[in-house]
């Protein structure tokens, strides 16, 4: 049961449900609740605006709500979502402005694949990644083996610098070849999460 204090505003907390970084915080009231369970769009309790307020409501910027929680005493609750825009309205990814400070820091894959995906139909000429794209799936798997077997001969060899740069190369072209796939890291991580159950 949640723990309602008097003025019936329950803290609600939005985190993006797949890089972690949260997006947004609110205050719920329980028609708040009610209407965020049977929508699927985070709703809060505007104290500015003093009436129930379904976040994107005038900018098309939902947040699809993945999973809903309470903390340990009840009191306070986490939204897991995918936000449909940006949740800011000055048009930010979050409410505390994007930058690397605030930001967990295995977010920082879910940006990088965000880059990628940008540059796929870019000018092969401005970017390394649009030409990897350009090349085609076949050197892009090249890569990928290429770093692979790099970051292999750096474990071999005990060299922990080498191995750090060869898996960074590993990790960006096995993202571009995901995205040339049309996958994305949260597929490939949904099942190791599978496995482990
Ligand atoms: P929206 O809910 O995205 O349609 O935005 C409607 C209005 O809510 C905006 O004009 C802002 O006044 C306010 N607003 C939107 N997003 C936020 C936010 N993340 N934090 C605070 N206020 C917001
Ligand atoms: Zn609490
Ligand atoms: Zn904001
Ligand atoms: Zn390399």
């Amino acid at each position: 049961m949640l723990k309602w204090p008097a003025d019936g505003l329950l803290p609600l907390i939005v985190q993006h449900a797949i890089s972690g970084k949260v997006l947004m915080q609110g205050y719920a009231n329980s028609d708040a609740l009610r209407q965020t369970l049977s929508t699927g769009h985070v709703t809060f309790f505007s104290r500015s605006k003093q009436r129930l307020w379904t976040k994107g409501e005038s900018s098309g910027h939902f947040l699809k709500v993945q999973s809903l929680a309470t903390d340990c005493d009840a009191d306070s609750l986490l939204a897991l979502a995918l936000p449909e825009g940006p949740t800011c309205h000055v048009g930010t990814e979050t409410c505390w402005h994007d930058n690397n400070a605030n930001s967990p820091s295995l977010s920082f894959l879910t940006d990088l694949e965000a880059v990628i995906a940008a540059r796929q139909h870019a000018d092969p000429k401005s970017s390394y990644t649009a030409s990897l794209f350009a090349r085609g799936v076949k050197r892009i798997a090249q890569k990928v083996g290429e770093e692979g077997v790099e970051s292999a001969l750096a474990a071999m060899a005990g060299d922990r610098e080498e191995l750090k740069n060869e898996a960074a190369d590993l990790i960006f072209h096995l993202l571009v070849l995901l995205r040339s796939q049309d996958l994305q890291l949260n597929d490939v991580i949904e099942v190791l999460k599978s496995r482990h159950q």
